[in-house]
């Protein structure tokens, strides 16, 4: 794998792991293609899309995926716990320590292998309740 294409598109990755690393906003694809663009001005919807996916594959950056809301992205790979805002969108992250004998648990009331969970806490945020109590 050489020449200016390969060149190019690990640019452009490097470009979107830096945005995501940078911000603990938890971005949509959209948020990340505008700050890519910032620098380079060509890049594509389409190549943040798939830079976005093969980064999820290779374990860089993570994917939550929020029922029927659009996907958002995780520039920190580790697992941790997620506080969601149901009325604006907010993400944050938690300092709870993992319950890895969550699986434990599970693997054995069902009798499946489960190797990993995610959890997350839903309701409103700080700035939803000051809002609503105006
Ligand atoms: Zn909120
Ligand atoms: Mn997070």
């Amino acid at each position: 794998m050489k020449g200016k294409g390969f060149v190019r598109k690990t640019k452009q990755r490097e470009a979107i792991l830096e945005a995501l690393r940078n911000t603990d906003v938890h971005p949509t694809a959209d948020w990340v293609y505008q700050e890519v663009r910032k620098e380079m001005p060509h890049v594509s919807l389409g190549t943040i899309y798939r830079n976005l996916k093969t980064l999820t594959e290779m374990g860089e950056i993570q994917e939550l995926c929020f029922g029927s809301t659009y996907t958002r992205f995780d520039g920190n790979p580790d697992d941790h716990y997620h506080f969601v805002c149901e009325d604006c969108g907010l993400i944050l992250d938690l300092g709870l320590e993992l319950m890895p004998e969550l699986d434990d648990q599970v693997t054995q009331e069902i009798g499946c292998q489960v190797k990993s969970h995610r959890l997350e806490f839903y309701g409103k945020c700080f700035e939803c309740l000051k809002k609503n109590s105006n």
